[in-house]
């Protein structure tokens, strides 16, 4: 079996969560502080603070966006319910706007269309490892005197006009097992406004600055040390993990070339991709249609996997909710019905890459 994604951490993680053990120190110390500084530099902002989750690094940077009830946050209806459900913790109420089918990210003129008199936030995910077209989307937020939120829970290290994704705004990150870079569940916020930094390390920590004196109501998101020892020694061997991705997507792209019914997925100009999955579209002149596709595939040992199979909010729980605003996305509603991830991790060797090319070949018939 090619499984859709591998977690393998090296001898330089085991090290350093052994001192870690040794030290006694479990919880938030040095060793999250250590990350915090690394992962800033690779995204390029000037501060990272470092919370339990991606969903909770969402939920804290829409509170420090200061919402109150009724203000909108307009969203991409294609990604992982996470960023739904945090503008819903938060408090505020969600709207979409619908994406494009060349990136799978907020479609600029349909976000345009979308802000209204309530918007107070714009929440753009870079979804797959392709960041948003910011360069569109950055002078909408601009011309209204928006809030920035990024989820940039799969792009990590992705790139916009050379500037990193997650800091343009507020960036929000997740280290889940899955992501590109781990630290089994944990997340970071970026950004590049002091002040922000520090109301987000004391939202993080019950609103408490010092011992027992409470600033804001605030939770518990603290990451611990024995997490950050896992993911500081990733950051070193990120950019060599995602030139791999990088290669194993250009070998499957030159694979499936030229399959009828296919839509492999590129690089738009400007931005860098750092294949966090590898989606193509299986379209209506397919051989197969995608859910046979993915029978076929998974019979031959190939994993694969559909992110994600609906928009999200096309379920009774936020059809029904009094603070989700569900507009159609009609893209968005044929992406979710036709997208289909392959393997594309930097654990793949060649072999298995072309097996996966074979796979999938045997499988439309080409
Ligand atoms: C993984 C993910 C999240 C949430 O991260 P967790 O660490 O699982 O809470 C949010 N948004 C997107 C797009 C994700 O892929």
């Amino acid at each position: 079996m090619i499984p859709i994604s591998v977690v393998k951490l090296d001898e330089a993680a085991e090290e350093l969560a052994v001192e870690v053990i040794r030290s006694g120190r479990l919880a938030q110390g040095p060793m999250v502080a250590r990350l915090e500084q690394e992962f800033a530099a690779l995204v390029g902002a000037e501060h990272a603070v470092a919370v339990n989750n991606g969903t909770t690094a969402l939920v804290a940077a829409l509170e420090v966006c200061d919402l109150r009830p009724g203000d909108e946050v307009v969203t991409s209806p294609f990604t992982f319910v996470a960023t739904l459900n945090a503008i819903l913790e938060a408090g505020a109420t969600a709207r979409f706007a619908d994406i494009r089918d060349d990136d799978f990210c907020l479609d600029p003129e349909a976000l345009a269309a979308a802000v209204g008199p309530r918007t107070r936030v714009v929440l753009p995910v870079h979804l797959y490892g392709q960041p948003a077209d910011m360069a569109a989307i950055v002078p909408v937020v601009q011309r209204h005197g928006l809030g920035l939120v990024e989820d940039t829970a799969q792009s990590l290290g992705a790139t916009v006009d050379g500037r990193g994704a997650g800091s343009f705004g507020l960036g929000t990150f997740s280290l889940y097992a899955t992501k590109n870079l781990t630290t089994g569940e944990g997340g970071m916020i970026t950004t590049n406004d002091a002040t922000l930094a520090d109301r987000l390390r004391v939202l993080r920590n019950q609103g408490m600055r010092q011992r027992y004196q409470y600033e804001v109501a605030g939770h518990n998101y603290r990451l611990t040390d024995l997490q950050a020892a896992l993911g500081i020694p990733q950051l070193a061997g990120y950019g060599a993990n995602v030139k791999r991705r990088k290669d194993n997507a250009a070998q499957l792209s030159a694979g499936l070339a030229d399959l009828p019914g296919l839509r492999l997925p590129t690089e738009r100009p400007g931005r860098s991709h750092v294949w966090h999955q590898y989606t193509v579209l299986v379209t209506a002149d397919a051989a197969v249609s995608r859910d046979e596709l993915v029978a076929k595939l998974t019979e031959q040992g190939v994993g694969c996997g559909v992110y994600y199979p609906r928009t999200v909010y096309d379920y009774d729980c936020y059809r029904e909710h009094p603070r989700v605003v569900a507009d159609p996305a009609p893209v968005a509603e044929r992406v979710a019905r036709q997208c289909l991830s392959l393997p594309v991790h930097h654990h793949l060797t060649d072999d298995e890459v072309q097996r996966v090319v074979e796979a999938v070949r045997t499988a439309v018939g080409g």
